[in-house]
């Protein structure tokens, strides 16, 4: 076999996602499997189905695409807002997207019409990590225009912290995305099926907290494939943290100084790391 190469125990993958699924089934909360780290793999994806996983989600459609392709069946959510050039191909292949704005929205529609087909969204809101989302104050104007969209259906509300800024989800964050989703609920007289309160850096949180409010959902792909929370990086109780491996030759062992000597230019390694002290 070749090497360097990337060794996945599927059966490691499948048990991490069943445990993570039962523990949050207890407090109400279901998981979609973020299939991105593994490129499109059906392999990786139907283990995390028979794991239990609701629902699938990717961050490229062109992932998502390669999934439908291969057969797995399952729902699948575009965890990303679409670039407005795929909104065809988004209606085509994901049942449910994740959206921030009116124009992306409005081209989803129009794909959905032309596609005689309806599209969920999600409407991410923005609570601090400044990587997504419409300012929790702009959210009752965005979803009064999105109700009135064609084939789209609003399914919920969603949030992704921990990501740009490195904003840890906690009680008062996730306390204010249940308040918008309530708040939303009664301005409008409806009902948000899913409140999708972040990745992998909500199960501090979520395991912790014993309230976790309207919170019914999670997108998990780190915790699933690597076992670890990715916050402090400390592994989860009770999941494999190997079941993906890194398998490489050692192609040269030798004791040497620990810095370069010579005169100092460019070289590959080195171009993104500043000067050299
Ligand atoms: C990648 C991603 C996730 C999953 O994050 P993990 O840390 O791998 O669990 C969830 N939501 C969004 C929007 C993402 O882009």
């Amino acid at each position: 076999m070749t090497a360097p190469r990337l060794d996945v125990d599927l059966d490691r993958i499948e048990h991490n996602a069943r445990s993570l699924v039962d523990r949050l089934a207890e407090r109400g909360i279901s998981v979609t499997g973020v299939t991105k780290a593994g490129l499109g793999s059906a392999a990786i994806a139907n283990a995390m189905l028979r794991g239990g996983v609701s629902a699938l989600g990717d961050s490229r459609i062109e992932n998502i695409e390669a999934l439908r392709c291969e057969q797995v069946a399952t729902r699948m959510t575009l965890i990303r807002s679409p670039m407005l050039s795929q909104a065809e191909r988004v209606v085509r292949s994901a049942e449910t997207s994740f959206n921030t704005e009116l124009s992306v929205l409005t081209r989803l529609s129009g794909a959905a019409c032309r596609a005689g087909r309806t599209h969920e969204v999600v409407l991410m809101v923005e609570l601090g990590d400044l990587r997504e989302g419409i300012m929790p104050a702009d959210l009752e104007d965005m979803v009064r225009a999105v109700l009135c969209l064609p084939n789209i259906i609003l399914l919920g509300i969603g949030t992704n912290l921990a990501c740009q800024g490195g904003v840890a989800p906690d009680a008062d964050n996730m306390a204010e995305l249940s308040a918008l989703a309530e708040s939303i609920e009664q301005t409008f007289g409806i009902h948000l099926r899913l409140i999708s309160g972040g990745n992998s850096a909500n199960l501090d949180w979520v395991l912790s907290d014993t309230d976790t409010g309207r919170v019914n959902h999670l997108r998990l792909g780190e915790a699933i494939l690597l076992g670890c929370e990715p916050l402090a990086r400390q592994p989860i109780t009770g999941l494999y943290t190997d079941a993906i491996t890194l398998v490489a030759e050692v192609i040269e062992s030798k004791t040497k100084p620990a810095q370069p000597w010579g005169r100092i230019a460019q070289a590959p390694s080195r171009q993104c790391q500043g000067k050299h002290p």
